[in-house]
């Protein structure tokens, strides 16, 4: 038996566990995936146990996608450029390489608008904001990123960081700052977690006054299914995306690294039905 787990703090709305264990048993691979939630006191020591275990893969999820780096004994080029990594594969030799397959999994649902959007505004800049920024500056003909986030110095990191393998006009605004802003954007996009768990009933920024007619207004978060953020977009007749089909794709490409395999259609149309 093969053991994969997800590791996160809090793990209560993560899907990933029903998504792997389905794709195992479906492809008949004997393996299971589970939870594996740490609190932030207890993170080292628990990592390093999880080290000397008997584990094949591991997905990294909040908060901890930056904060696994050091842990790691390789890093893929690209995953090293986005500073971020959700994805562990146990080599054989039990060395820790580390992946980001966020920004494969975020850019599948604006793969048929990605000649259209030359600006954006990206809200927050933890691990999957970054994975958004790499996403776009990568494979979209972006101009334009403006850049907010409730710690003033991780956004603008995360600001200077990208101007080191991006041509593109990129400017922080402070999230207090943000209502004088009134620019019109191809793409909004929410990275922070405003919007989920306790934060259910919240918005982290309104997208009205930065959208017009095409706007795409994506949110990463999949549960709930609708945020207050979507919900604001489309009463206003926007187009809206929600985090699922990210956390599929980006599920798949994990599955990929660990077993070589991809997902079926079938495993995929039910994967869509069921969450
Ligand atoms: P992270 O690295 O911990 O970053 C969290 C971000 O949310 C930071 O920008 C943080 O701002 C902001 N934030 C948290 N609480 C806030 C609050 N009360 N007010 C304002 N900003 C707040 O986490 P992550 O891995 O990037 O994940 C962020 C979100 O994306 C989560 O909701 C996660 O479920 C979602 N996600 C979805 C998928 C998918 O497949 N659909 C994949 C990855 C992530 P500070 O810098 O100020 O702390």
């Amino acid at each position: 038996m093969q053991n994969y787990g997800i590791i996160g703090y809090p793990l209560s709305h993560s899907f990933s566990p029903v998504i792997h264990n389905m794709a195992f048993k479906s492809l008949g691979i004997n393996a299971e995936y589970s939870k594996i939630e740490i609190k932030e006191e207890n993170f080292e020591r628990h990592v390093l146990s999880l080290k000397k275990g008997n584990w094949q893969g591991f997905n990294i999820t909040i908060p901890y996608k930056e904060k696994i780096i050091p842990f790691l004994d390789k890093i893929d080029p690209i995953s090293e450029k986005i500073g971020a990594i959700n994805t562990i594969k146990v080599e054989e030799d039990g060395g820790w390489t580390g992946f980001n397959t966020d920004y494969i999994g975020f850019l599948k649902p604006i793969q048929s608008h990605i000649d259209k959007i030359k600006s954006c505004l990206i809200i927050g800049a933890g691990g999957a904001a970054r994975a958004a920024v790499y996403g776009l500056s990568a494979k979209t003909k972006i101009e334009k990123m403006l850049i907010t986030n409730r710690t003033i110095k991780r956004g603008q990191i995360l600001v200077d960081q990208i101007k080191t393998f991006a041509k593109i006009n990129c400017l922080f605004i402070d999230l207090t700052e943000l209502k004088n802003e009134k620019e019109k954007v191809d793409l909004i996009i929410n990275t922070t977690s405003v919007g989920m768990g306790a934060q259910k009933d919240k918005m982290p920024v309104d997208p009205i006054p930065f959208s017009y007619k095409n706007t795409i207004v994506y949110d990463l978060i999949y549960n709930p299914v609708q945020t207050q953020f979507l919900k604001a977009a489309d009463s206003a007749g926007l187009n809206t995306i929600n985090g699922l089909p990210m956390l599929i794709w980006q599920a798949e490409a994990s599955f990929n690294i660990w077993t070589g395999k991809d997902f079926t259609s079938v495993l995929v149309n039910q994967l869509f039905k069921i969450l």
